[in-house]
């Protein structure tokens, strides 16, 4: 591979994670992830931090590849023409690639009772 690539991955959960580190092995391939907080959220663990057993979150100097640059983050903004992701902090990152990453979330519940008991 000639030159440097640069791997934005935006989201730092599963896919993010995994893809991260799967890209980072690769010569001429940098790698930064952008993720709100700093610890990697073990979501399949939630329930136990609920009933108290675990915090379910893990460092992510612990999950992360250590050649993976890590921003703590929120991406607001992804410019495709300019190959360019908009963070809340103010700052930019650029890449030549984008791993999309962000997971998924419940809709906003219309259900009547579903916002105060779901
Ligand atoms: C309680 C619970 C138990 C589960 N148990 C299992 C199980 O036993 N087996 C199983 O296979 N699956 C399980 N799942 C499902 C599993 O957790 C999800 O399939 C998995 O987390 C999806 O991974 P992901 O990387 O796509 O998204 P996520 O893990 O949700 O990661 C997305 C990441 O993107 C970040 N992000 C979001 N928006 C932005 C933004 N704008 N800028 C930067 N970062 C952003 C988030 O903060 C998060 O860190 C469970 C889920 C829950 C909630």
């Amino acid at each position: 591979m000639n030159g440097n690539v640069e791997v934005v991955v935006v989201g730092g959960g599963y896919g993010g994670v995994t893809a991260a580190n799967s890209l980072a092995r690769r010569d001429g391939v940098s790698v930064t992830v952008v993720n709100p907080r700093p610890d990697f959220v073990e979501r399949i663990r939630l329930h136990q931090l609920v009933t108290g057993s675990d915090d379910a979150v893990v460092g992510f100097g612990e999950v992360l590849g250590g050649n993976v640059r890590l921003v703590v983050d929120t991406a607001t903004r992804i410019d495709a023409a300019e190959r360019q992701v908009s963070l809340a902090g103010g700052g930019t990152v650029s890449y030549d690639y984008l791993v999309y990453a962000v997971g998924s979330g419940a809709s906003a519940p219309d259900v009547p009772g579903a916002a105060e008991f779901a």
